[in-house]
């Protein structure tokens, strides 16, 4: 078949699928609240968890950098404020070093990628994020899921046999899911296989464990391998990799994805400064982000979709059909309140929802007009 022709029939099966994604021109005026084509809605969409991405020393600190690096960190991109965000994170988070990517989606890639050979497995949890599932189905290692969240599906995976090196990959807190891996036993599991852990933690770090550490700190794990990415709680974007001395310098010698990509903007490394440093003090907006989740879940108790048990930002609550999840997402709009509906393939067949997510610029008074446009779009 043709690219045309292979194009069109994908995006009819996507129409007739309700699965059109839809982007939409916004405007981002505050963190609570986002601009839609020229409407105001009270914002429950962003991961933006700890409403940093417009906090005065945030911006402040972009502006002490140039916008640009002008090359990739090997050449001459790499500057005293990436040296500088390296070195903390790696202090704060008690790793040897940090390596600073682009973006999330490219660290895993990166880290799967140059991690995994012929002989090797992946044994990843079947709801790991797509950067991670990706990386892991194009690399020459055999790849294998187990079930979410399930050590004994893990267990059982671990225990066929491999000729060459174990990596199992999962996630802090599940991104549509909201739910956190139980890591002390995923850990131990692999320990015992001989493995090395790799754990995205893009969710829970800012967020959860004493001075945001996030999710591994939370539950006292170390594990070989921690991802953790700049685009929710730090407010920015960008990512690192936490990592022991002999693997960072293997990175910097041999990963594609740091020597050809030109490095982080200087700005974004000083933001991200900035950014950590307010989440390092941040226990007050820690504090309001779970008193909104508390406050939303007792208030969505008796809806009749089924909410995640999920203590985290995330608060998805389940539809089904692709085609419900769009006109509940429509209806709350009608209500002043943005919520975007996640289909699939983002998420299994038959399981769409409502992403709700809940940050700590929210006011009580944003958390009672979404429970109750979601009461009165359940009495309809
Ligand atoms: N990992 C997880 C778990 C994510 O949810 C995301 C983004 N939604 C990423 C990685 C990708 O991070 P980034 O947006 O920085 O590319």
């Amino acid at each position: 078949m043709s690219f045309p022709a292979r194009m069109a029939q994908a995006l009819e099966a996507r129409r007739a699928a309700a699965g059109w994604r839809q982007r939409r021109l916004v405007t981002h005026n505050d963190t609570r609240t986002l601009e839609v084509e020229g409407k105001s809605y009270r914002h429950f969409s962003s991961n933006d968890y700890l409403g940093l991405s417009q906090h005065p020393a945030v911006i402040a600190g972009w502006r002490q950098g140039a916008p640009g690096a002008g090359a990739s960190g090997h050449v001459t991109g790499y500057s005293r404020c990436h040296a500088e965000l390296e070195s903390q994170l790696a202090d704060w988070l008690g790793y040897s070093r940090a390596l600073l990517f682009i973006s999330g989606f490219a660290a895993n890639q990166a880290v799967v990628h140059l991690l995994a050979q012929k002989q090797d497995r992946l044994i990843a949890d079947r709801l790991a994020h797509a950067s991670l599932l990706d990386a892991a189905s194009h690399t020459p290692a055999e790849l294998r899921r187990f079930h979410h969240n399930n050590v004994d599906s893990l267990t059982q995976r671990l225990a066929s046999s491999c000729s060459g090196e174990t990596l199992v990959i999962t996630e802090g807190i599940f991104s549509m899911d909201g739910d956190s891996a139980p890591l002390a036993a995923i850990a131990a599991a692999t320990r015992r296989a001989d493995g090395w852990l790799l754990v995205d933690d893009a969710h829970g770090i800012g967020v959860v464990g004493e001075q945001g550490r996030g999710s591994c700190w939370q539950q006292d794990v170390r594990p070989d391998l921690l991802v953790v990415t700049f685009g929710k709680a730090f407010g920015v974007s960008g990512a690192a990799l936490l990592c022991d001395d002999a693997t960072a310098d293997y990175f910097l010698q041999f990963s594609r994805h740091l020597i050809y990509s030109t490095a982080m903007p200087p700005a974004q490394a000083s933001a991200l400064l900035a950014a950590l440093g307010e989440i390092q003090r941040g226990d007050a907006l820690r504090q309001r982000l779970q008193d909104n989740i508390q406050r939303f879940r007792t208030g969505a108790a008796g809806l009749p979709w089924s909410l995640m048990p999920s203590a985290s930002a995330i608060q998805p609550l389940i539809v089904g059909e692709n085609g419900a999840a769009l006109a509940l997402s429509q209806r709350l709009a009608q209500a002043g309140c943005w919520v975007s509906a996640i289909r699939p393939p983002t998420v299994p067949p038959g399981t769409a929802r409502l992403r709700i997510t809940l940050t700590a610029a929210h006011r009580p008074d944003d958390i009672d007009a979404l429970l109750e446009a979601l009461h009165d779009a359940a009495g309809e």
